[in-house]
């Protein structure tokens, strides 16, 4: 997969990944997978990851292997060591290991339903990164907190401490999602406008962590609700570089309708 937008040069590819969350089965799984591959096998400008459940990795990655296909496996979470006595944890070696080649941190319900805090999504992430793994760090306010003015705060406390202490090498391996909680698996989609505005102040904060090009090349996706009714309207915003997506990743049909939209949208960025 590429180093985020084309080695600093500003051009963002955008990115889409599909979170499948606790969903499909060995064969379901397999059968998503393989459909997604060969419908998204044309369309260029855009990259496409899935986040299949652990069990299916393996299968996953040898069915994505086989076919050639440039779809990129990522796994729904991560541990913070790479081995030991960590009872039901999986670690980014063995995720390496059996082909996979992001992971997601600090999803919101790892945040929230799990009560991972900032110090264990930014532990999870070094290791990941310091593995050779890509990551999607996750990042969003909850209803409560955008009512009460401090979406920003928020994002920007998620940022800073999920990117503490990565190099700049590693930040070219790193994707962040704008997911805000009240959106996910909701149906209520952030309108585009305060998609853009979340996602240019955590633009910014990134350009002050690690200076102005580097803000400038961070990739930012949309999560929440999107729909491949929706999606164009989001990804169309200056700073959306493409999303990720929950439930509507789960048909192959609307996640490639989504895809689509990303890779519509994206060229010249
Ligand atoms: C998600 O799980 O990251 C997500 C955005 O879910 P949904 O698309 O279902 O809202």
């Amino acid at each position: 997969m590429s180093n985020q937008s084309n080695a600093w040069t500003g051009h963002r590819v955008p990115i889409v990944g599909g979170n499948w969350k606790m969903n499909t089965d060995r064969v379901s799984g397999l059968a998503l997978a393989n459909a997604v591959a060969s419908a998204v096998a044309g369309v260029g400008g855009v990259e496409v990851v899935i986040f299949p459940p652990f069990p299916y990795l393996a299968g996953i990655s040898e069915a994505l292997c086989a076919a050639g296909s440039a779809v990129i496996l990522g796994a729904q979470d991560v541990y913070h060591a790479d081995r030991g006595a960590f009872t039901g944890e999986v670690s980014p070696v063995m995720l390496k290991d059996v082909g996979v080649k992001m992971a997601l941190c600090g999803h919101s319900e790892r945040r929230h339903v799990l009560h991972e805090g900032d110090d264990m999504v930014n532990a999870k992430l070094q290791s990941a990164l310091g593995t050779g793994l890509h990551v999607t760090l996750c990042v969003g306010e909850k209803f409560e907190e955008r009512v009460t003015d401090q979406t920003n705060t928020v994002i920007e406390r998620q940022t800073e401490r999920g990117l503490r202490d990565i190099t700049a090498e590693q930040l070219s391996r790193i994707v962040i999602a704008y997911e805000p909680v009240w959106a996910i698996g909701t149906g209520k989609v952030a309108t585009p406008e305060d998609a853009q505005s979340a996602h240019a102040h955590i633009r910014t904060v990134v350009g002050h962590m690690f200076g102005p090009a580097a803000g400038a090349a961070m990739r930012i996706q949309y999560g929440g609700s999107v729909t491949a009714a929706n999606a164009a309207g989001l990804f169309g915003q200056p700073d959306v570089d493409g999303g990720l997506i929950g439930g509507a990743s789960l048909k192959a049909e609307d996640f490639v309708g989504i895809v689509k939209a990303a890779a519509n949208t994206g060229a010249g960025r």
